[in-house]
């Protein structure tokens, strides 16, 4: 992975597209005919750990965290999720940052669990506080949670992960499943690092009452922490479980929410593992989600940086329907699709420890 330290502009404000114009009939539906359904919420631009590939321990020295005033509060929260869920929005998740850093995050999840409308809370942690947390998520409304799982090496998890301490996030997975979550753990599958532990980390999941998945690294920041030669395609991962675990059968989508991964059976056992390939084989026809990052800037895509501040209309007393139609714009210029790059040409400048994946 890269380890020369580059300098990142700051984690925000994000560019502002457009500006809010006629708002259509159905907010929430774009202009390739895709309705949005799901929000992702970073809750705080913080974390807890420095992944290498995400917010290496130097770069993290660098960048320019949002200050607190920037950053969305609990009432701004739950005021423009409420008008997400008036608009159709049903499914909410968290993430970061690390989501769990945000104080008070137990009472959040409880404050957007009991808007009218919203029928799953979800979120995505790296697990490092979910032994102590995971109970009372559960209690205050979240319904699920993705852990982040790269490898089952201590002192590797240690150096991935900066400050990472594997056993803490094991119990945090127990601590998930225990509690009732339904649980998946997410592996950044990286040649040299974890290609070696990929049936290993299925294992360890699936003893957990868990469900692997491995997520193709994805160019962020400018593309300045993307190592090509280290990605591994969805196709080398199936490849290399099929050939321990025999054929893979291809599962349908669950349910409305197709959700980026892909999803197996191993067949001789039945048991499910699920790949998100953004590279090789993306999934944005499909797309149902908006993101939001904490300070309040509405992303359509990952893989572009458009956003509009949601923020600037609500600090500027805008009202609900003034939130609404900054919403219509950024739903209208939703892009068809990424555009990441094999080489990292293109990438977006933003960081995905700002966007939360
Ligand atoms: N801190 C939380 C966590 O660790 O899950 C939430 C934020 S983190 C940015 C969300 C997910 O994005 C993690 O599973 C992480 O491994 C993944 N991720 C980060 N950078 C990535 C990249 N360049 N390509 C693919 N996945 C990435």
């Amino acid at each position: 992975m890269p380890t020369s330290r580059v300098h990142l502009p700051v984690l925000s404000p994000a560019p502002i597209i457009g500006v809010p114009g006629v708002v259509p009939a159905d907010p929430l539906l774009d202009g390739f005919a895709r309705r949005i359904r799901y929000l992702r919420v970073s809750v705080t631009d913080r974390c807890n750990y420095r992944c290498s590939y995400c917010m290496p321990e130097d770069l993290g020295e660098q960048l320019a965290f949002a200050p607190r005033s920037a950053v969305l509060t609990f009432e701004e929260l739950e005021r423009v999720i409420s008008v997400f869920a008036r608009l159709g929005v049903r499914k909410v998740r968290l993430t970061g940052g690390e989501p769990t850093v945000r104080r008070g995050i137990v009472d959040l999840v409880r404050r957007i669990a009991r808007i009218p409308g919203i029928s799953q809370v979800v979120m995505t942690t790296n697990g490092h506080l979910l032994d102590g947390l995971a109970g009372p998520l559960a209690a205050a409304g979240i319904s699920a949670v993705n852990v982040s799982l790269d490898t089952l090496d201590p002192a590797r998890f240690q150096a991935l992960t900066g400050r990472g301490d594997l056993a803490r996030v094991l119990a945090g997975i127990d601590a998930a499943v225990a509690a009732g979550l339904r649980v998946k753990t997410n592996a950044v599958a990286l040649r040299g690092i974890n290609d070696g532990e990929l049936v290993a980390l299925c294992e360890a999941a699936w003893q957990r009452g868990a469900v692997p998945r491995f997520i193709e690294h994805m160019p962020m920041s400018e593309g300045q922490l993307y190592a090509a030669d280290a990605e591994l395609t969805s196709a080398q991962i199936r490849t290399t479980l099929e050939r321990a675990l025999g054929p893979l059968q291809a599962r349908a989508h669950a349910g409305a929410d197709p959700g980026p991964a892909r999803y197996w059976s191993v067949a001789a056992t039945g048991r499910e593992l699920g790949i998100i390939s953004a590279m090789t084989d993306h999934f944005c026809d499909d797309c149902n989600r908006l993101r939001l990052t904490a300070t309040g800037a509405l992303h359509a895509c990952l893989g572009h940086d458009d956003a509009i501040s949601l923020r600037e209309v609500i600090r500027a007393g805008g009202s609900d329907d003034d939130l609404v139609g900054a919403i219509a714009a950024a739903v209208t210029g939703k892009r068809a699709g990424h555009v990441f790059q094999r080489s990292g040409e293109g990438a977006p400048t933003k960081h995905m420890i700002g966007i939360g994946g």
